[in-house]
């Protein structure tokens, strides 16, 4: 007897490579232990929180047993952090940011999932260049969207005249993600200007009466940037930018669900505040109603800081030894904290599983839709990528 709807029947029968090598990781783990497994499979960071989050903390206990100190707040977020939020977002998008442009979600996740539900009908369209986070696909899929990803380059830049040539009038969203997961590439300037250019140009020809095109910057690793690489602010590229993000990396505290979602303040204000007020009502009733109240006051507590991010660096580095030393193919990422190495013999399953016999955990480039790459995910001990490097090169003599 089928329980659920015909979508998540099929569904079920492509469960996400990253689950799966979850699941496979704890098995090995229960069969080995811990330390006798390589898990490069999840991003999950590791690194703990700023210091500064405890002295918030106990600030915020204080408060919680006071009338209301757990309870509900404004759909929108708690006035005083989006009032904080704004100054933050306003520094960091080098653009005149208010309150009244954000929402606070529940991570980078339910904000793309808003911005969905208020903007995609049944069959329509968002592009996303690839390789892409693969859950994309499941966010605009709740509401009949479609996912159209249309390849990068070799190198991972992006392909403009193949996007240009993507867009059709049901085209709704062009969605980036810098620094990328999964390949830790940062878009550049140029790059970002061209495309808010196709964006305006778009819309331009598209009239008063159509649907806008939007450009939607999914941001949960601005902090991650190597080697004085600059994230341009893609806020101010056009009235037609909305951008998102979280603190589950930038401050380790993914589990406590806490993102945002900015739109340009010229877009707040077209067809009548739609669009903001939609968002609100779309975070309320999805079934979130608000983000978490102890998040939201941390978060905004501490915006300005980071997790340690040379830890994130030193361990970039030797990954690339490691991959270096067995001879693997890669692009020196410049952002986020993974790897998308081309894998040797081209056949990613089959490299996947030749790690998996040196108990390391890797994800198929399938997953993110590029054959012939795995995923490496550096949100583990240094010690760990130290001792996988034996691993890596017997894989490859393996596969090549
Ligand atoms: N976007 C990308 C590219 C991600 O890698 C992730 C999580 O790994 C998310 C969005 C969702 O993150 P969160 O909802 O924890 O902010």
């Amino acid at each position: 007897m089928q329980t659920v709807t015909n979508q998540f029947q099929e569904a079920a029968g492509k469960a996400s490579f990253i689950r799966k090598m979850f699941e496979k990781g704890l098995e090995l783990k229960a069969k080995y232990g811990e330390d006798a497994v390589c898990d490069f499979s999840l991003g999950n960071p590791d690194v703990p929180p700023p210091e500064a989050a405890r002295a918030v903390l106990h600030q915020i206990a204080d408060d919680a047993v006071k009338p209301l100190g757990l309870g509900y707040c404004p759909n929108a977020g708690i006035p005083s952090v989006r009032e904080a939020m704004a100054r933050h977002l306003s520094a960091q998008q080098r653009t005149d940011v208010s309150a009244g442009d954000l929402v606070m979600t529940v991570g980078a996740a339910s904000a793309l999932v808003c911005f969905f539900r208020a903007t995609i009908d049944e069959g329509d369209e968002v592009i996303v260049p690839s390789p892409y986070f693969v859950e994309y696909g499941n966010y605009c899929g709740h509401f009949g969207g479609v996912l159209k990803p249309v390849p990068t380059h070799e190198d991972f830049t992006l392909d403009i005249p193949a996007i240009a040539s993507s867009i059709t009038p049901k085209t709704r969203a062009i969605l980036i993600n810098s620094p990328n997961n999964p390949t830790g590439t940062i878009y550049t300037r140029a790059e970002l200007e061209e495309l808010a250019s196709l964006v305006e140009r778009t819309n331009a020809a598209r009239g008063e009466g159509e649907r806008p095109l939007f450009i939607l910057s999914d941001e949960p690793y601005r902090a991650f940037a190597y080697d004085g690489a600059e994230v341009p602010p893609v806020l101010p590229m056009t009235k037609f930018a909305v951008v998102l993000g979280s603190f589950s990396k930038t401050l380790s505290m993914a589990g406590e669900r806490i993102g945002y979602i900015v739109v340009n303040p010229e877009l707040t204000k077209l067809d009548g505040g739609a669009l903001m007020s939609t968002l609100i009502l779309v975070n309320r009733t999805l079934g979130y109603v608000n983000a978490p109240v102890i998040g939201q006051r941390l978060a905004a507590a501490i915006c300005n800081e980071t997790v340690d991010l040379a830890i994130y660096k030193r361990r970039r580095d030797l990954m690339a030894k490691v991959l270096k030393d067995a001879g693997i193919e890669f692009i020196m990422p410049r952002g986020a904290f993974y790897f998308f190495p081309k894998v040797p013999g081209g056949d990613d399953a089959k490299f996947v599983d030749a790690l998996l016999a040196e108990r390391i955990l890797a994800v198929p480039g399938s997953g993110f839709g590029r054959k012939g790459h795995i995923r490496l995910s550096c949100s583990v001990d240094e010690t760990i990528i130290a001792r996988s490097a034996e691993g890596f090169k017997r894989a490859t003599e393996a596969c090549k």
